[in-house]
């Protein structure tokens, strides 16, 4: 085996698309001659940098053939399901196939009539023990479409150029007919490529991006700027759907298109786009061992997706804000929407993060029936955990320091020099910023189960937070006729319904329905004799007062049966969450570098 294949003559991939309608690519692999080699071998990738589940993509390959030069086929054998070795004879070979390409999501690849697109590891083999030999692509649209064709890598004869595999398959390709809009911050130019039917006003898009972009640099670098010289966005706008995956130098975003009648829309638009170009230094750039090198036959195993993941959905907000994106009553907001849900949810302290995040790949990714119970998403406790770091470490700096200065922080000693990271440079960093070791955070919240303090945090950061009971008429006298849908939604029975069906999606423990013996996938068809359906099950729960006994009358695969339940009072409380006008010098400095310079009041 060469010393150093980067010097190597380059894997050349040449993609068409002749037929789109049956939703194949044709790829061909050209090997350069490797003398001092008998045999080589060629494998596909099984999963996503970025998505961490076991997807087998080369379940999608079908008419694979492996010819020399001169088109005479090659002995070949089949080593696993995604492993061939080639009797090459040291010559150069064509590695010619198809890829079955119609799942329309970020991490795949999808080719119709309207567009192609791809996510490089569910498209293209690699040379075992070769990944870092240089890569060429080019890209042969359909005939007289007229579609063209956006990416991150840079041009180079004809096609585009990748340093090695890993930087080929970190460029996702949109090949079509999208609109395009580019601008710069400094020397450094952004693209967008925007697919699909969006009812959003695209200038609008575009501003909200710079505005990301430029707040993102800011955190990152004292002077601006970004470690790369162009950032595409591609953006898919489908029919439902959002969902992102980070790449070095580009993201592709899938969103709801026809979301953008009201201000909503743009502000998850905002919140998806300052999440993935945050990832663009968390994670990309800012990594641990295990995802410096991938190996793409297998789970990389890391413990830090809180950091990667859920600190990153955290800073999503605090970057909007500095953006301008939003103000502070919509993190307010944020909080008291999305906190009341964590807070109640049962599985939240079964399972420490760091090993939720090492589980992803059996758990977050495949998650079963009982995940609610029993587990918790690594996003949404990274979520909440970063901000209750963010706080402690402004209440321990009069509201100097925060998380944004401990990624710089990393930023400038690990991910800059492309040194990896571990637990124990998040607690050096955090260290760093608060002037005194946070090991005691560290070992409850990451390492243990302890559940977050972030209720005495808000109040020691000088906000005011009140949780309130919906049906609760003395806190908050609702108009009359919101008064019965508040009363209604305090009987409960712990039932969770999958969305548009009466099929039960979960059952609180210990709740009256629990006790019961209802169970997942139950069917609900009457409560009290009268048929429910998605909308009315609640209503109908909602009639009857904790400690009524009510009927629920349900399928369990095809038989129909019947349970008598006591209704409990609703454990779940809305929340109000303000500045706190009351707060003494300590809070409203913490408050003021939290949530930015007067914008905490
Ligand atoms: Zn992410």
């Amino acid at each position: 085996m060469p010393d150093d294949v980067t010097t190597l003559a380059p894997i050349t991939y040449r993609v068409a698309m002749p037929e789109p309608a049956t939703h194949e690519f044709e790829v061909e692999m050209r090997v350069p001659a490797l003398p001092e080699r008998d045999t080589a071998e060629i494998v596909f990738p099984t999963w996503a940098p970025g998505s961490y589940l076991v997807r087998d993509f080369v379940r999608h390959v079908f008419r694979l053939t492996v010819t020399d030069g001169r088109g005479q086929a090659l002995a070949r054998e089949r080593l696993d399901k995604q492993r061939w070795r080639i009797r090459t004879g040291g010559r150069p070979f064509v590695v010619r196939y198809r890829v079955f390409a119609f799942e329309a999501s970020v991490r795949t690849s999808f080719l119709d009539d309207s567009h192609g697109y791809w996510n490089g590891t569910s498209m293209f083999f690699h040379m075992a023990g070769e990944l870092a030999r240089p890569c060429r692509v080019t890209v042969v649209p359909p005939a007289r479409s007229g579609w063209r064709v956006a990416t991150a890598l840079p041009r180079a004869r004809g096609g585009y150029a990748a340093a090695d595999f890993d930087d080929l398959v970190d460029a996702p390709f949109e090949i079509g007919t999208h609109e395009t809009r580019s601008f710069a911050v400094g020397r450094t130019k952004f693209e967008l490529a925007l697919y699909g039917r969006c009812n959003a006003d695209t200038a609008r898009l575009v501003d909200i991006l710079r505005r990301i972009v430029v707040a993102t640099g800011n955190m990152f670098e004292r002077h601006g700027g970004f470690p790369f010289d162009r950032y595409l966005f591609i953006v898919h706008a489908l029919p439902v759907g959002s969902g992102g995956l980070e790449h070095r130098a580009s993201v592709t975003m899938d969103i709801a298109g026809l979301s953008f009648e009201d201000e909503a829309g743009y502000k998850r638009f905002a919140d998806l786009a300052a999440h993935e170009f945050f990832h663009a230094w968390n994670v990309k750039r800012i990594r641990d061992a295990a995802l410096a090198r991938f190996d793409y036959t297998q789970e990389n195993y890391t413990r830090l997706l809180w950091l990667f993941e859920g600190f990153t959905d955290y800073l999503a907000h605090i970057i909007m804000l500095r953006a301008g994106v939003t103000q502070p009553r919509d993190f307010f907001r944020m909080i008291a929407e999305d906190w009341p849900k964590f807070a109640t949810r049962p599985g939240r302290n079964e399972t420490p993060l760091d090993e939720l995040s090492f589980e992803a790949w059996i758990k977050q990714y495949k998650p079963s029936d009982n995940f609610i119970n029993r587990a918790v998403s690594y996003y949404e406790k990274g979520l909440w955990t970063g901000m209750a770091l963010d706080l402690e470490l402004r209440l321990a700096t009069g509201g100097r320091r925060g998380l944004p200065e401990m990624f710089r922080w990393i930023w400038e000693r690990f991910g800059r020099a492309g040194r990896p990271v571990d637990e124990t440079t998040v607690r050096d960093a955090a260290a760093a910023m608060a002037g005194r070791r946070l090991d005691r955070f560290f070992d409850r919240y990451v390492r243990g189960t302890d559940d977050l303090p972030l209720p005495a945090l808000w109040r020691r950061a000088g906000l005011k937070v009140a949780p309130r009971a919906e049906w609760d008429e003395s806190a908050k006298p609702p108009a009359d006729r919101d008064r019965a849908r508040a009363r209604r939604a305090r009987a409960w029975t712990g039932i969770a319904l999958h969305p548009e069906r009466t099929l039960v999606r979960n059952v609180i423990p210990d709740s009256p329905a629990w006790r019961a013996g209802i169970t997942f996938s139950d069917d609900i068809v009457a409560v009290d004799g009268a048929r429910v359906n998605p909308l009315t099950f609640a209503k109908r729960v909602g009639d009857r007062d904790p400690g009524d006994r009510v009927r629920i009358a349900y399928f369990r695969r095809d038989l129909l049966r019947e349970a008598t339940l006591t209704l409990a009072e609703s454990p779940e409380r809305a929340l109000s969450v303000d500045a706190d006008a009351r707060a003494n010098k300590r809070a409203a400095a913490a408050r003021t570098g939290w949530l930015g310079q007067g914008r905490g009041a």
